[in-house]
């Protein structure tokens, strides 16, 4: 509650439009999470920066039509807790996944934060399609943090890889023109780690779900992940049903860019 007073207080000083800030707590009521406009308190190796006023809008607009993807029940059973409206989103790599790569503080599109229960969505780099793969993309963090005992770890799913592969965030990272997607990934950013191939194709599958079929016709590797989310998925929530596929079906959107989905 003190958090939730303290972003009202923010917000009144900024003199926010009240309506825009209004519908989204009504959201985040309806949904049972907490939206909040930045989160001060220390969370891990992640920093954040405020958002402006003019980013409420489009930031209820993005989170009315995503979260429409999912009933309450749903969205409840992902136990998401905060959806933190921010900008300049860096994490420090090395220290939050226990890797030896980079520890220099790198901004990203997103995060999700398991201890704390924060998704972070920065405003400032707002794009209607990217922002709202990110949402779904860093919503399947949460899926997966809490579907098991085991967090991300999930060794079964590397086994579905073409042999002699093997995940690197050093070597594909930002580098989709080097390192175009390889069979088995819908996107290079997929080839970084378990966790973010199982996030991207994820989210390629809430919202270009004909886009994945008609790559999955063509490789068997995406295939067999694609079957094995929707297993893991179904087997996490019965709402996650042939049901809940098909409308995404209806729903698909189109892929313009084969790098950016
Ligand atoms: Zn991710």
């Amino acid at each position: 509650l003190d958090n939730f007073e303290a972003a009202k207080s923010i917000l009144r000083r900024f003199g926010l439009r009240r309506t825009a800030w209004d519908s989204l707590q009504e959201l985040a009521k309806k949904y049972g999470i907490e939206i909040v406009p930045e989160w001060r308190l220390k969370d891990g190796p992640v920093t954040s920066e405020k958002i402006g006023q003019f980013h409420l809008q489009p930031a209820f607009e993005l989170l009315n039509n995503e979260l429409k993807v999912y009933s309450t029940s749903m969205l409840k059973t992902t136990r998401l807790k905060r959806i933190v409206l921010c900008s300049k989103v860096r994490i420090k790599r090395g220290i939050f996944e226990g890797q030896s790569g980079s520890k220099k503080n790198s901004r990203v599109c997103g995060i999700f934060v398991g201890k704390s229960g924060n998704l972070y969505l920065p405003l400032d780099w707002f794009s209607g399609s990217h922002s709202r793969h990110t949402f779904h993309h860093e919503l399947y963090h949460c899926i997966d943090y809490h579907r098991s005992f085991w967090r991300y770890w999930d060794p079964g799913w590397a086994l579905l890889n073409e042999k002699g592969f093997s995940y690197s965030r050093e070597k594909y990272e930002g580098r989709e023109i080097e390192y175009p997607r390889r069979v088995g990934f819908i996107s290079t950013y997929a080839m970084t780690d378990v966790w973010e191939d199982k996030a991207e194709l994820y989210a390629s599958m809430i919202l270009h779900y004909k886009y994945v079929v008609t790559k999955c016709d063509q490789d068997t590797v995406l295939k067999k992940k694609f079957l094995r989310i929707k297993e893991l998925l179904l087997r996490f929530c019965p709402e996650y049903n042939d049901a809940f596929w098909k409308s995404r079906e209806n729903c698909s959107i189109t892929v313009w860019d084969d790098h950016t989905v």
